[in-house]
């Protein structure tokens, strides 16, 4: 691990041949084929297609899908190794392999029909179907009980009412797994989760959602004006969203964590070696005590959120299904630890951390966005104080 090096030992420590290899795999490929065009794709804003056909034929796109619908399945723990790898590059990449896996592939497979897998893993494994989660409403993210978009029942399916907005890869995407309400007076019990085929139907408009920064991500409000979803469309039972998205925010939380761990990783390795390099008072700034207090700060932040994060990926590999309390302890504590190591990254560069030659900026604002994404710092500290005091069960 670059800078490294130093905390190489701990990291992989306790990790088995064959998840070394998938790490060294994953590094491999994404500082050769992704890292030496992110910021041309950064300054054109562009989503990164290119790179992420990359992904196809080496399996990193679909390590949670089984190999009988064409993924190529390793283990929970490689599979966040896979997300920290590749989001220690690119945070776009990173965020198409969690929200394939984790939110939506992981639904279907929980949840799904036999017809659903069929039809729609095989495609995502190839890379041709790319998906989107929209979950999110302009009222807010964080109240999902309180949906807004209605689902009807109509003959033969359902129409979707409503708009999502922050929907990351929408225009790209040949998959949404939304969730709508068949009853809004049933709070969270009216809750449904929909597969929708988006290029196949009608009544969904999709639209720039206006960031100030993040252009690259292409996010996007999608109305849904009535569309029809017909009933194979279904994903598990009417009423029955609330736990589909349970478990797949359950193992969204854990990618995005283990994202987490690998930008915090990079601002390490960035510091590390600018603070190396960069000289003032006649020494290297590496030398000056509070320059090593950040970055000292900073690497036992991202061991304490690495641990966190591979300690759930074991806990999912011994058969746990649902680890929601240690999902929002790992989800807080490395997305925060990303953002704060940003920060200090940013500061041992001094000036130069805001310039556009150096890729340290970048970083804080893609770390802070994953501070909301998949939940937000006060809802998990909300639900981890929930579990402890005995108010709420997994
Ligand atoms: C870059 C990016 C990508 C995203 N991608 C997607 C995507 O692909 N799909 C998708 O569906 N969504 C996506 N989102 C949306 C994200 O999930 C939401 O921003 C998040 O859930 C918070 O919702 P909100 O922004 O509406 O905030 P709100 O829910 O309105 O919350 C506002 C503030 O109030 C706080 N708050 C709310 N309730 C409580 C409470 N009970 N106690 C204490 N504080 C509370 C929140 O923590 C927050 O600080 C993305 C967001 C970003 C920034």
């Amino acid at each position: 691990m670059a800078a490294g090096g130093a905390t190489e030992r701990m990291a992989d420590f306790d990790l088995s041949p064959q998840q070394r290899m998938v790490r060294q795999a994953v590094r491999e490929f994404a500082e050769r084929e992704i890292a030496p065009h992110v910021e041309q794709y950064e300054r054109e804003e562009r989503y990164p297609l290119e790179l992420i056909a990359k992904l196809v034929p080496l399996g990193f796109i679909a390590p949670m899908i089984p190999e009988e619908y064409g993924g190529s399945y390793i283990d929970v723990l490689s599979y966040g190794i896979v997300c920290e790898e590749l989001a220690r590059i690119d945070w776009v990449v990173a965020s198409v392999v969690s929200v394939t896996n984790s939110l939506v592939a992981g639904s279907i497979l929980r949840h799904g029909s036999e017809d659903q897998r069929e039809r729609w893993l095989p495609p995502m494994a190839r890379g041709e179907v790319l998906t989107s989660a929209c979950l999110t409403e302009p009222g807010g993210g964080t109240d999902l009980g309180n949906m807004q978009t209605a689902a009807e029942k109509v003959d033969g399916g359902y129409r979707l009412y409503g708009t999502k907005v922050f929907i990351s890869h929408a225009d790209y995407a040949g998959l949404f797994f939304v969730v709508a309400t068949l009853d809004r007076a049933k709070k969270h019990k009216g809750v449904t989760a929909f597969l929708v085929d988006p290029k196949n139907s009608e009544g969904i408009t999709i639209g720039e959602f206006p960031m100030r920064t993040l252009k690259r991500d292409n996010l996007a409000e999608v109305h849904f004006e009535g569309t029809f979803v017909p009933d194979a469309g279904l994903l598990g039972t009417e009423g029955g969203g609330f736990p589909v998205l349970g478990s797949a925010l359950d193992m969204g939380r854990y990618s995005v964590a283990a994202r987490c761990v690998g930008q915090s990783q990079r601002c390490i390795e960035l510091a590390v070696a600018y603070a190396q390099e960069r000289e003032a008072f006649g020494q290297k700034i590496g030398e000056f005590q509070m320059i090593q207090k950040k970055i000292a700060d900073m690497v036992c932040r991202t061991e304490s959120a690495r641990a966190l994060v591979y300690r759930l990926g074991r806990m999912k590999d011994a058969g746990v299904e649902r680890a929601s309390m240690e999902s929002s302890m790992a989800k807080l504590m490395a997305s925060e630890a990303a953002t704060a190591n940003a920060l200090d990254a940013i500061q041992v560069h001094g000036g130069y951390g805001l310039s556009s030659e150096y890729e340290v900026g970048r970083l804080l604002l893609e770390a802070k966005a994953l501070e909301f994404g998949e939940g937000t710092s006060e809802l998990h500290r909300k639900l981890i104080a929930e579990f402890t005091l005995g108010l709420r069960k997994q």
